[in-house]
């Protein structure tokens, strides 16, 4: 038995040999140093403060960007208070319109963008191009089709735009993120100021290329530039009226807090700790892809990551022979690489942050388990990890990863089940694999989660609400859901 299983894990792993098949750069340029984008142009900062963002797979430095300060960020936010007088106020067909054409000009720039993205945070090329840009670009598509319904949407009410938002956003789905919160914003007729994360801004910045190029009016989007202290002066800004942050659970309750009592409208993506639930009428090949896509996907870079697999007990040796092989099976290396099913990890405190949970998983007791992997000599790595032997207490089935690393707990009933996916301070999403419907739904009436995904995972759509409970936030993105934090609605 022992031999037979050793050598289809040798079959699996040495079927395929791919040649490198490299995306290439040289349709990309990238600046050496980005100014901030304010007003509908690219000006000049107050802040004399500038830092490097690199490429996590090979650590070198590939542009420098400003951190934006006080003054900046007055600026930019007075540019869009501006800007809101008439943008707020011009037909919504022809906001719909700008909408639609900043969608286009995504899909045009698709092959750029994706490896732009890339470049700039390690995911795989295969995931920037097939998952990120589309999504994105279809975010914009799906919101344009509102602008010009929002009065149908919400009947009887007199639907308003709120004013600036002020948006903060994260490293993992950096234009994503971006279009989750301006498509919605500029729909609904607000203006917004946006801030990306500290490792990937050059997708924000070709973003605001982009809005040059639709030709939208001055200020409707501005994008500044800068870590923690730049974020903090975007949400704290009196003119702000509206605040969308995603990001880690601790410096959302950090906003939430500061912003108490003022009255600006707030929306919460923080983090998570999804359970994905596999009972034994599962179909088995089915549900490994799935657990795969659910926690390796973007290097384990997802607050909605399927990071507990709850296991029927039943089942659990037949499909942990069967997952173990298959992460056999997954190729890591450069991200620009289109056979790379795992890329770099998005930076150093990231991975630092990774090895120390992985650490503790193992003082704790829990067994780990790690398929023969080369980790390239440069740049931020992590191979596919997984642990059996995992007690509900351990810190790798409590806290959020954020990592390629998945903790396996066993059930044995369906109320079991039920308890151990909502043993968590977090609620985002959760998944279900089984065969029968009714249990789908019993398991979805019962689970604490704002997504719940039956026999798939990660999925993601413009029109379906996404968001969390407890310690995941509060608000939804996506669908008509996602209009309603941008709009006053009596
Ligand atoms: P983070 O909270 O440190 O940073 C997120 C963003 O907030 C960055 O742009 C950062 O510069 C900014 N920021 C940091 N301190 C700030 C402050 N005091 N005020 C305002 N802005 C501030 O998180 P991170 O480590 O960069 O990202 C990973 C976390 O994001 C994970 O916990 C993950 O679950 C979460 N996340 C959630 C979602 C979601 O939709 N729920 C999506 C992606 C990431
Ligand atoms: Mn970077």
């Amino acid at each position: 038995m022992a031999i037979a299983k050793r050598s289809r894990i040798e079959l699996a792993t040495q079927r395929f040999e791919y040649a490198p098949a490299p995306e290439s750069t040289d349709h990309v340029k990238i600046e050496k140093r980005y100014d901030l984008f304010i007003g509908g142009r690219m000006v000049k900062a107050h802040s004399q403060k500038r830092f490097p963002t690199i490429n996590p797979s090979n650590e070198e430095k590939l542009s420098e960007v400003v951190e934006a300060d006080e003054v900046d960020v007055d600026r930019a936010v007075k540019a869009a208070s501006k800007a809101f007088d008439s943008w707020s106020r011009i037909g919504p067909s022809r906001r719909a319109r700008y909408l639609f054409r900043i969608s286009r000009i995504l899909q045009e720039r698709a092959r750029e963008l994706a490896v732009v993205e890339t470049m700039d945070g390690g995911k795989p090329i295969k995931e920037s191009r097939d998952v990120d840009i589309p999504l994105s670009a279809a975010h914009f598509f799906y919101y344009a089709g509102w602008a010009d319904k929002l009065e149908w949407a919400f009947p009887n009410v007199k639907p308003r735009p709120i004013g600036v938002a002020g948006q903060v956003i994260p490293w993992n789905f950096p234009l994503l993120m971006l279009a989750w919160k301006i498509a919605p914003a500029l729909a609904a007729g607000n203006t917004v100021v946006l801030k990306p994360a500290e490792t990937t801004p050059l997708s924000a910045l070709l973003f605001a290329d982009i809005c040059m190029q639709a030709e939208l009016p001055d200020g409707v989007v501005n994008i500044l530039t800068g870590a923690g202290k730049t974020g903090s002066l975007v949400v704290s800004h009196p003119a702000v009226r509206k605040v969308a942050f995603t990001g880690s659970t601790e410096v959302g309750k950090l906003i939430q807090r500061s912003l108490a009592g003022t009255g600006k409208r707030l929306t919460l993506e923080l983090g998570g700790k999804a359970a994905n639930i596999v009972f034994e009428d599962a179909p088995l090949d089915a549900a490994v892809e799935g657990i795969v896509n659910g926690i390796y996907f973007n290097q384990g870079h997802v607050c909605c990551a399927g990071s507990r697999l709850l296991v029927q007990e039943s089942i659990f040796e037949p499909l942990l022979e069967k997952l173990k092989i298959r992460l056999g099976t997954l190729r890591l290396g450069d991200p620009l690489d289109k056979n790379t099913d795992i890329g770099a990890i998005n930076s150093k405190a990231q991975l630092e942050k990774i090895a120390g949970l992985v650490e503790s998983g193992v003082e704790e007791g829990a067994e780990l388990y790690q398929p023969e992997c080369k980790l390239p000599e440069r740049g931020y790595w992590f191979p596919p990890t997984l642990f059996t032997n995992v007690s509900q207490s351990y810190r790798i089935a409590r806290e959020e990863i954020f990592g390629p690393v998945l903790s396996v707990l066993t059930f044995r009933t369906p109320d079991e089940a039920v308890e151990k996916a909502n043993n968590t301070p977090y609620g985002l999403s959760a998944g279900v694999w089984t065969d029968k419907g009714s249990r789908i739904l019993w398991m979805a009436e019962r689970m604490r989660a704002g997504v719940v995904w039956a026999n798939t995972f990660n999925r993601f759509d413009p029109t379906s609400p996404f968001g969390g409970y407890k310690e995941s936030g509060y608000g939804r993105e996506g669908g008509l859901h996602g209009l309603l934090p941008y709009l006053e609605l009596n």
